[in-house]
Formats: structure tokens, sequence, C-alpha cells
């Protein structure tokens, strides 16, 4: 019988073990709704980490993407192709940057952002070191894993050199830690792993101050917080600043692996043929599918959505704190959500999975609500009323 137990057996004999996977195996979703091979409905309110911003199998995605799987699959990136090149215009149009380049993913969109920033500090005869901020999460690369926790380094050493960590929030650390061997500084506005901290617009600018001063890049990586999740297209536009690099990955693609890195021209001049690279990094159907993930979020308005949709659910979220004093803290922008509790976070998520919500635990004691930007309000409420209900559980 081919139900969850069937498949999650499977996965423990056959997979690398290196999830700490929910007892459940996923057919199908559509929208913000999810079944298992049990039979089981839940509301997603995580979105594949935050990937399904235009909500599952949007029709207009799969339709394009059905479109592109008949003409061009691949082609390799010795060649010019119509998704890829439109989407570059696309994105360059959005971003007022001048250069697209397109990954797999999120961490390798981020190694490709360091290396141009390298590259850049090199032309300039200056170093290699990379900054980052404590509490990031940049991915799971070896040089992504350097500018990230401890705790994802050990048993991966020798961990590559080059990088420096410093607090975040904290102008005087950073300033203290740029010297001539600094080439850039990498930093998520909103740090989602992390447990969905907000840096401050005086730090912001003042960062951006201190990049141009020094002349060394400032890359945002927007991978979690891009792509409309927190009402602006980029989350960096809240805060009046804009990068020299940015990477995306996640919601770009409305599911399909894809990421990019967007840079100025000045970046750009640094690097050249042969330097940077990749074989699958926007071939034809995934950059179809991130094409029409944008113009759905444009169409749909779906910007705007995240920033009312996220009003409501904070609104209620907080109504919910005055009664349980367990909640720390709320933090958020639009729908990019971070509940803080007093206590480790895994049971109450583990809970609410069981009662039918999709969410997660970041950061041990951080719920993440992070759902489809076409969650319906009677959703939310769904989500609110099974948050409640299995926070009373788990503080009985
Ligand atoms: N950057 C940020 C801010 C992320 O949240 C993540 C993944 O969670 C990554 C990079 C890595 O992306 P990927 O898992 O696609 O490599």
């Amino acid at each position: 019988m081919q139900n969850n137990k069937y498949f999650t057996d499977l996965d423990k004999q056959h997979y690398l073990q290196v999830y700490g996977r929910y007892p459940l195996a996923i057919k199908k979703a559509k929208g913000c709704k999810v079944w298992d091979y049990d039979g089981n409905k839940y509301i997603d309110a995580f979105a594949g980490i935050a990937v399904n911003n235009i909500g599952h199998n949007h029709p207009r995605l799969v339709k394009a993407i059905t479109k592109q799987l008949k003409k061009l699959i691949h082609i390799s990136n010795f060649y010019v192709s119509k998704p890829q090149v439109m989407l570059a215009k696309k994105l360059t149009e959005i971003s007022g940057l001048e250069r697209a380049f397109f990954a797999n993913s999120g961490a390798e969109a981020n190694e490709g952002a360091i290396k141009l920033a390298r590259k850049y500090s090199h032309s300039k005869g200056k170093g290699g070191t990379i900054i980052s901020l404590e509490n990031c999460f940049h991915g799971r690369t070896l040089a992504t894993l350097a500018t990230g926790k401890e705790k994802y380094q050990l048993g991966f050493e020798p961990i590559p050199t080059g990088f420096k960590k410093v607090a975040w929030n904290d102008i005087t650390a950073l300033s203290a830690a740029i010297d001539k061997e600094t080439a850039g500084v990498i930093l998520e506005v909103i740090q989602g792993e992390g447990g969905v901290n907000i840096l401050s617009k005086e730090y912001l600018t003042k960062v951006r101050d201190l990049c141009n001063e020094k002349d060394i890049v400032l890359i945002c990586d927007e991978v979690q917080c891009g792509m409309g999740r927190t009402g602006k297209f980029f989350a960096y536009e809240h805060f009046g600043i804009k990068p020299d690099i940015i990477t995306l990955a996640k919601g770009l693609g409305g599911g399909m692996p894809i990421g990019a890195i967007l840079t100025n021209q000045k970046i750009a001049d640094a690097i050249t043929f042969g330097e940077h690279g990749t074989t699958f990094g926007g071939n034809p159907l995934t950059s179809a599918a991130a094409l029409e993930t944008i113009l759905i979020l444009e169409d749909e308005k779906l910007l705007d959505a995240a920033i009312e949709k996220g009003n409501y659910f904070v609104k209620k979220l907080k109504e919910i704190a005055l009664v349980h004093k367990e909640i720390k803290e709320i933090r958020s922008l639009g729908l990019m959500i971070g509940v803080e509790l007093s206590f480790p976070g895994r049971e109450l998520a583990e809970k609410m999975l069981h009662k039918g919500v999709l969410s997660n635990c970041t950061a041990d004691n951080v719920i993440r609500f992070v759902p489809p930007l076409v969650i319906s309000k009677k959703e939310m409420d769904f989500v609110l009323s099974i948050f409640i209900e299995s926070l009373k559980e788990v503080k009985a």
C-alpha cells in the first residue's frame, strides 16, 4: 500500500539521512493546500521554505512550464535562449542593476556573488576577505558554510579561509573588521533561518556608506526575503539602500530550481569570459518558469497582498500574544513572520502539523510563517486557530 509509512520507510532505507523529516510524504498541492499519501489535507504556511510565493501549481505557471517543455528544455549556456534573456531583461529592469547571471540554487548564487566580489576587489589590488554577520545563513556549500554558523561547519573542516564574521546591527564591529584585505560584505536584511531578525535601517544605511567609502562590495542575499514576500520585490527596498550584488533563488522559480545573481556594471566589468559558469543555471525551462512567476506576482498584485495579509496575520498574532505570555516577540515584514517563544518550538510546529498546518521552527524557538502570498483570510484564520490550539496543548 502506497501510504505515508510506505514512502517514509523507503526514505529511511535509501535517502542520505541528513534531514529530520516529518513522518509524512506529500502527494500533491494546489494554492495553499497540500495533501499527503494518507489523504490528509494541510494548509501550507511554510511554502516549501519560502519558495511557493505564488501558491502551489499556479495554473499559469503550469501552462508556461508545459509550453516551454514542449519546445526546449535545455541547451547549455553556450547558446542564448529566449526565456533566459527575457528573464535577465526583466530582473535587471526590476532591480535597476545592469547584469544578471543564473545559477541553480541560493548557495550557488552566493558562491558566484563571493567570486564576483573577490574579482572586483582583486582588480583594485585589494584582498578577498568576505565579511558576514553572526546568525546569518547563506547556504551549505563550503564557501557559504564559511560565512555561517560554526555548528554547520563542524566535521567539515578545513573550512575555506578568507571569511570573517561580525555581530549584526553593530556598525562599530563591522567598521573595525574592514581592512585592505576586505572584498565585500554579505548580509540578509532579514535573517530568515537565523530567526526572522530584521536589520535596522540606520545600520543598513551606515553599511552602505561604509562600503562606498572603502570601495567594497555590498551583497544582499535576498534568497529568502526576496521575490515579493515582504511586500517589495526585494526586501532591501524597505531600507532605502541599493546593493552592488543581489542573490535570489527560492521564490524566483515558483518551485523550479533557479538562482540568480544581479549586479551593477562596475562589478560586472571585473569579470570576463571563462571566469564563471554553470551547465544548467538559467536553462530555458527554469527561466520560463521564473519569468512567468514574476508576471504572476505583478498581475495578481501579490506584493500589495503580502503587506495587507501580513498586517492582518500579525494583528491577530498580537492579540494572541496578549493572552499567551510565552510569545516573547513577533517580528515581521509582509508575509515573512517570526514568532519568538520562551521555549523550544519544534514540538509546537509538530503539533500544528498533526492538526493540518505546515509551519516551521527555526533558530530553536522561533515559529516561522512564510505562507504563499495567495493565502486567503479563511486559510490564515485556520492557521492561527491551530497555532493557538497547539500552543495551549504544549503549555499544558
Ligand atoms: N540564503 C538564504 C538567505 C537562505 O535562506 C538559503 C536557504 O535557506 C540559502 C541562501 C541557500 O539556498 P539553497 O538552499 O537554495 O542553496
